[in-house]
Formats: structure tokens, sequence, C-alpha cells
């Protein structure tokens, strides 16, 4: 496996006076796959924000390759070439399908030609053409998961290293949702995108991933690879049942 992309260091996060996290440390390397499994209220989502800068009462430090940038806000850090989907997607209802995935390049512009962009929406389109077909349409009008796919697309323009997905199945019926966890695969192996993933289905979230941390109440309770972890007897009876 290659070297780190993404290494977070004693990571402590609050809400008021309350602190959630309690010193996370956590590593994803290049091209992996790595999942933060964990029950409800554990830090999974807040422990993303702290990464990408949208949570700003935190201790800790964050690293995207060998730049430092636990100070630098969401916005800034998506030109550092980490990109994140979060929980319930957040798509641009009111903007077409088009549009909402023309605004995932537009920090690369003009930069990068719109020639260029054009040429990797057609990519984006080729393995979503479901978004191909309702480019015109506005991203409100689309089902749940036809939004996580113009959400993934619309971070893929941004031409991530580094994708953070929050929950990309949450909420949707289970065949659509397995067919989101092959696309997060497909993104790996075709785009070479490394993917760290919150997921509330520990058992198909291992079943895609590298190597998994498990949060209980704001600390990793667990580390590994997704076979000791899956094999682990606490992650069996806490998520994965007795099968
Ligand atoms: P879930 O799967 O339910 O999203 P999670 O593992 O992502 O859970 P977080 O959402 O990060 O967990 O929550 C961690 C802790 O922080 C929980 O105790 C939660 O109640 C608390 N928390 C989350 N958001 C807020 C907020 N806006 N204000 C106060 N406390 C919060």
């Amino acid at each position: 496996m290659g070297k780190a992309i993404l290494r977070v260091e004693s990571m402590r996060a609050r809400y008021g006076p309350v602190e959630v996290l309690h010193g996370i440390d956590l590593k994803v390397n290049e091209g992996e796959i790595v999942s933060l499994l964990g029950s409800n209220g554990a830090g999974k989502t807040t422990l993303l924000n702290c990464i990408c800068g949208l949570h700003g009462a935190k201790d800790g430090k964050v690293w995207l390759k060998d730049q430092e940038i636990t100070r630098v806000p969401a916005e800034l850090v998506v030109t550092r070439g980490m990109a994140h989907v979060p929980e319930r997607r957040q798509i641009f209802s009111t903007l077409t399908v088009e549009d909402n995935l023309w605004l995932g390049a537009s920090h690369r512009m003009p930069k990068t030609s719109k020639r260029e962009i054009a040429k990797e929406m057609a990519t984006v389109y080729e393995r979503f053409p479901i978004l191909a077909e309702r480019k015109w349409q506005l991203g409100g009008t689309l089902s749940g998961g036809q939004q996580q796919m113009l959400a993934i697309g619309r971070a893929l323009l941004s031409r991530p290293q580094l994708l953070l997905l929050d929950e990309p199945s949450l909420g949707l019926a289970p065949l659509i949702a397995k067919e989101i966890l092959a696309i997060v695969q497909e993104i790996r192996s075709q785009w070479g995108t490394t993917v760290l993933l919150v997921e509330q289905n520990a058992r198909a979230a291992l079943a895609i991933s590298d190597r998994a941390y498990v949060l209980s109440t704001g600390t990793v309770m667990l580390e590994g690879t997704a076979e000791m972890i899956k094999s682990d007897p606490r992650v069996q009876s806490a998520y994965l049942g007795h099968s």
C-alpha cells in the first residue's frame, strides 16, 4: 500500500463545552478505502467535519500529504485535493443536474479549460447514465439514489485525491445502497481516488474496505484490516449480527 495521504493526530472536538472526540489518531494510505464504523453518536460525522474544515471547535492536527490543513476552511480544502460528500448529500435542488456538476469543477477554472472539464463530465455521465438522461432536470426532482450519484459525480469533478463520504447509502433502498457502494469501489479502481467512508451498514462497508476504524463514544475502539475487524467478536455482536 502507498504512503499516507491523510493523517489525523490527537483530534479532539467539542460542541460548546462538551467534548465528543477525545484524541483520535487515524491514517489513510494512498489508494485505500478506509471505513469509519461505530454506533449512532460515536463521533464519525464530527471527525469527518474536523478533517474537512467544517468543524472549528477542535484541537489536534490534520495533514493532507505533506501539508498541514488543520485550520484550512472547508471551501479551500477542496482546492488542496480533498472532496467531502456530506450526509444527506446537499446538492443544489434548484439547479439542474448539469449545473450541479459544473459547480464541482468551478474552482479548477480557468486553470483547467472548460473543454477539459466537459470531457471529464462526459466520463461521469458515462458512469451514471441516469444523470445524463436527466441532465436538464432540477436536482431536487431526482430520487435519493440519483441525488447521491449526483453528489458523488460533483465531488469527482473537483478531481480529489481523497474523497470523504458520509453515509452515502443512508435512507436508500437496499439495492440502490448496494449500487452506491459498488460505485465507491469503482471510483477507486477507475479514478485512483482514495476513500474515507462513514457507513451505517458495517457489513457492506467492510466488504469494500481495506481497513477500518471503529469509533466508540469519541475514541478509537479498534482499528485494523477489514478481515480483522470482521472477525472481532465485539464487532460481530455489535455491528454485524452473528451470521
Ligand atoms: P450518526 O451516525 O448518528 O450520525 P456519528 O457517529 O456521526 O453518529 P456525530 O454526529 O459525530 O456521531 O455525534 C457525536 C456526538 O456529538 C454525539 O454525542 C452527538 O449527540 C453530538 N453532536 C453532534 N452534533 C451536535 C451538535 N450540532 N450540537 C451538539 N452536539 C452534537
